[in-house]
């Protein structure tokens, strides 16, 4: 009997793992159909400069038009992309657009683009960038290059040559999701980076929690002693956007200032004089 019983058990296992699989293997082939069909698109979410209330750059964040699933973000996609390789040529033209974005925009503002551990950790990266910098003159300083604090650590010694080939390139270099991973304190001597963005999670309860509230504090002058700018992301109230003014974080983004919009939209927003009204800073 009880072996019959762990039997149903493995068919019923057998059974879910198959749709588990079967959907997925769904989403890949979508995902691979939605580059050709071009059905991504990138929206942008201004930063702003607290000091001089300013907005002084954007992050680009990719977007999934499907017309039967409808939009769909990039927390849903993003691992699929990734273990499917896919990723590499969705991220080179996400990288395609951001410099054409910054040729456009004419050094007026910076553009953080977010880099997947996958992208990061083959090789194709730094030709590729070299390779797209080559052709259109841009300032590397203007394109900041976005990792997470993660994807860092799947190979520290890895991502301490690429971070250091980066900036030996001119590019700006921000570890995202900051204090969501294991070795925070660790890689911030390892790695050479310029910018640490706070993970809205410590941001959301930054006037409720005490617990939050210190350990933002600490993270903003942990970083000023090293030299490194902060950026503190998912700011939704004016309460937490005068907490971390009155800690002289450096730049701030989220919906109390705008959500992520499309291209268009920002650029319409870009108009000489139209910067100031950007935001509610
Ligand atoms: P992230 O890089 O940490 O981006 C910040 C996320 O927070 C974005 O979610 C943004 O829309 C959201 N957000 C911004 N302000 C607020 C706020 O005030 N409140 C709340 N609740 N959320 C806010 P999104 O666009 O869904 O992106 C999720 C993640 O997907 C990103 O996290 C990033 O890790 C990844 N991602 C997005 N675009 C790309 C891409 O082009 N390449 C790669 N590799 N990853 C991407
Ligand atoms: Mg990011
Ligand atoms: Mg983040
Ligand atoms: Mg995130």
């Amino acid at each position: 009997a009880a072996k019959s019983h762990g039997r149903g058990n493995f068919q019923f296992f057998e059974a879910a793992m198959n749709a588990a699989t079967h959907e997925r293997l769904m989403m890949e082939n979508r995902l691979w159909q939605a580059l050709e069909l071009k059905q991504f698109e990138l929206y942008l979410q201004p930063q702003v400069e607290l000091a001089s209330r300013r907005v002084i750059g954007a992050e680009l964040l990719l977007r999934w038009h499907h017309p039967e699933l409808g939009m769909v973000g990039p927390d849903r996609f993003i691992p699929i992309a990734e273990e499917s390789g896919l990723i590499l040529p969705l991220g080179e033209w996400v990288l395609q657009q951001a410099v054409a974005m910054l040729q456009r925009w004419q050094g007026q503002l910076r553009l953080a683009v977010n880099l997947s551990a996958r992208q990061c950790h083959g090789g194709a990266l730094l030709p590729l960038l070299d390779r797209l910098m080559a052709q259109s003159g841009v300032d590397p300083a203007l394109l900041e290059l976005e990792i997470t604090e993660s994807a860092a650590m799947q190979d520290p010694e890895r991502s301490r040559t690429l971070l250091r080939e980066l900036r030996a390139r001119g590019f700006t270099v921000a570890i995202d999701d900051f204090g969501t991973g294991y070795s925070s304190l660790s890689y911030l001597k390892l790695f050479e980076i310029d910018r640490i963005k706070i993970d809205r999670a410590f941001v959301k309860d930054i006037e409720t929690d005490p617990n939050d509230a210190v350990i933002v504090t600490a993270t903003i002058s942990l970083a000023h002693a090293l030299g490194l700018g902060v950026v503190a992301e998912g700011v939704e109230t004016e309460a937490q956007l005068a907490f971390l003014r009155s800690k002289h974080c450096n730049e701030a983004q989220g919906y109390l200032f705008a959500r992520p919009m499309p291209v268009g939209e920002f650029e319409n927003l870009l108009q000489p004089g139209n910067l100031d009204q950007a935001h509610r800073a």
